[in-house]
């Protein structure tokens, strides 16, 4: 029988909520929900102990019900140590993980290993290889200075840590009160033996500070919109996306007409409030006469990127009675997604007829509505 205890009895100061930080909202779900309902979906786990204080363990109860997981409530303590003791009291599993309440991103995987190597080996610290440098830096003369660099054979420690839940309780028994251990990976180190490692996931970061917990890692969001519509006249080029289209008339316009890199281009000026392409490229200014759309739309995305933003991905529907667009999509959304620095599935291409009616209808012209999703980096 395998337990998981969950450590949620934190202040999580760092925060600064003002509350829990586990009861943060994260998209519609908590921290705390989120690891619980890890360990409860994960199929490996046969008892959830929520260690909180006496403050928190009632909205941890009804979050845990709404969920319908059973879960067994452990008051915590001042400490780390002290609260996973109390724990591991409630135990009854001979395989026992430990794991901080705000690692919710924790995955099946890492959790199944860290049973597997726990029940092989007696430990299982889950653990991924340092990707920075750790520095080594003294004091000297009021001045900080690096003593040494290196990232070679370290990792960074994660949870859940599993034992035996016989070893555990006597690495525990053996510690003194007022002994500090970040983890308990310490503890077993100290009066046990060796840990054996589990593979982590960069993924599974603890939840410390306020910006930790913005949806997307460290970054917002923003949804851009953008329209336009060319009339069809005979004597010119049909340019959708960068892509020429064989038609029997072109789109009339100062540049090359590309309504739909147009809209585009709106779309992502729009998402970081930069104004529209008429402020950047207006059609008075003769720099601009018969010039290709994608290398203005290379111009739009510098000036996103000055703003701190970048193209999630792009989404738009092109309205035009003829010509048949379909066979040409693929081509086009290559096209926009390359010159976008995409993947292929981030650009979504549509085509509509508007079934006879009004403008587009009488095929006196295309136009198309685009959306996209960027990111700004705080
Ligand atoms: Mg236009």
């Amino acid at each position: 029988m395998v337990s998981a205890i969950i450590t949620c009895a934190g202040s999580g100061e760092r925060a600064g909520f003002g509350f829990n930080k586990l009861l943060k909202d994260i998209g519609g779900i908590t921290p705390f929900e989120k690891t619980v309902c890890a360990f409860a979906d994960s199929g490996v786990i046969d008892e959830i102990i929520v260690v909180c204080t006496k403050q928190d363990e009632e909205i941890f109860r009804k979050k845990c019900l709404d969920r319908s997981i059973n879960a067994v409530f452990v008051t915590g303590s001042t400490t780390r140590g002290k609260s996973v003791k109390n724990g591991l009291e409630a135990v009854s599993g001979d395989i026992v993980l430990i794991h901080d309440g705000a690692r919710p991103f924790v995955s099946r995987r890492i959790i199944c290993d860290c049973v597997k190597t726990a029940t092989k080996f007696g430990s299982a610290i889950t653990a991924v290889p340092l990707t920075d440098t750790i520095g080594e830096v003294k004091e000297e003369n009021g001045e900080k200075v690096l003593v040494s660099s290196s990232r070679d054979g370290k990792y960074a420690v994660q949870t859940p840590q599993g034992f035996k839940t016989e070893l555990i309780r006597k690495a525990f028994s053996l510690a003194s009160d007022d002994e500090v251990f970040t983890d308990e990976s310490g503890v077993f180190a100290k009066y046990i033996g060796k840990c054996h490692i589990a593979r982590g996931e960069n993924a599974n970061k603890k939840l410390t500070y306020a910006e930790d917990f913005s949806i997307g890692g460290n970054g917002r969001l923003f949804v851009g919109t953008g329209f336009d519509l060319h009339l069809l006249v005979e004597n010119r080029k049909l340019i959708l996306g960068g892509v020429e289209i064989p038609h029997d008339k072109g789109l009339l316009g100062h540049s090359d007409a590309d309504v739909l890199t147009h809209a585009i281009m709106d779309a992502l000026l729009s998402s970081a409030s930069l104004g529209d392409i008429g402020r950047y490229f207006p059609d008075t200014d003769d720099k601009y006469k018969g010039i290709s759309s994608i290398l203005l739309l290379q111009n739009v995305l510098d000036l996103l990127n000055k703003s701190g933003y970048k193209p999630i991905n792009v989404s738009a529907v092109i309205q035009a009675q003829k010509p048949k667009l379909s066979k040409y999509v693929d081509t086009i959304r290559s096209s926009l997604a390359k010159n976008l620095g995409l993947e292929d599935s981030a650009v979504g291409i549509t085509c509509t007829t508007l079934e006879g009616i009004g403008i587009v209808g009488r095929e006196e012209g295309i136009a198309v509505q685009a959306y996209c999703l960027t990111k700004k980096e705080d």
